[in-house]
């Protein structure tokens, strides 16, 4: 502190040389006014310098209030819209197609997926006939079991099954109606396509199912439905139960091909083949 008071007392001028007692003590009341009105001002300052911080601040803090309010309007706007949003599209969905009604009564299908293992069917390329069959033949199991109805394959997997050895499967299983599902394949004529069901003459009840199913397949729009048939097939000629036998469409046409290997396609055709199974299976019960 000694050495302050002695900077502020001017001890010493600039020269080094001691100054009278007079001219020391006004210096030094000329430093001390220096020193309050530096003080003063700078107290000022920060003052100031302070009152703007806080002014800034209060103009920051308001404008985050008004922003959040904001968000929160359109939060809430668009928290509001989506709930809109979803109650318009219920009745969407259930403007879709109604759910087939589960059987109310005991109904056994046997399905025939066409073909397996070193017997590939009809192809085109790399398209196997026995691979088209085994993929809808899955699907229309499924769908037939959700409908309470059971279900027997005669085969599950990529394996060669001969043909008596279907019908003598059907005979044991005994099902309320047999359906066996093939690719169709015309290589002198490519334009020749669409879907058709065969059955045996004396086979009443598989006319019923054939006509039954072709109705079914009416309604998918793209198709082209050739009919039913009577045809000479040993899995429906040589079958106890009432046995049809579809041909979903023809390999050797280019848009029933791509049609079969796609996956949408199947599931909408294993559905119809489903309804038109399940239709004339209620439509027999009735009788
Ligand atoms: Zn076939």
């Amino acid at each position: 502190m000694n050495f302050l008071k002695n900077v502020l007392m001017g001890v010493r001028d600039g020269n080094g040389k001691v100054c009278g007692l007079e001219m020391r003590r006004k210096r030094y009341n000329r430093r001390k006014r220096l020193a309050r009105t530096l003080i003063v001002r700078g107290m000022a300052g920060v003052l100031l310098v302070g009152v703007v911080f806080a002014v800034v601040c209060v103009g920051l803090y308001a404008r985050d209030v008004y922003w959040k309010e904001e968000e929160t309007m359109t939060e809430t706007g668009s928290g509001v819209a989506p709930s809109v949003a979803a109650t318009e599209a219920e009745p969407e969905e259930s403007e879709g197609e109604e759910p087939l009604e589960k059987i109310t009564f005991p109904l056994k299908v046997m399905l025939d997926a066409g073909h397996g293992g070193n017997d590939s069917g009809t192809f085109y390329e790399t398209t196997y006939e026995k691979d088209i069959t085994l993929e809808v033949t899955k699907k229309m199991k499924a769908l037939l079991e959700e409908q309470g109805v059971e279900v027997v394959l005669t085969r599950e997997s990529d394996k060669y099954m001969g043909l008596k050895e279907r019908t003598e499967l059907s005979r044991e299983e005994d099902p309320d109606v047999f359906v066996s599902i093939h690719c169709n394949s015309f290589e002198d004529d490519s334009s020749v396509a669409g879907i058709e069901c065969y059955y045996w003459e004396d086979d009443e009840e598989g006319e019923a199912y054939a006509e039954s199913l072709m109705d079914a397949a009416e309604e998918i729009e793209a198709l082209r439905i050739r009919g039913t048939r009577v045809e000479d097939y040993y899995v429906i000629r040589f079958n106890d139960a009432p046995a049809v036998l579809v041909e979903m469409g023809y390999l050797s046409n280019s848009a029933d091909r791509a049609r079969l290997i796609d996956e949408g396609f199947q599931q909408t055709l294993a559905e119809k083949l489903v309804q038109g199974i399940l239709e004339e299976a209620e439509r027999q019960q009735e009788e």
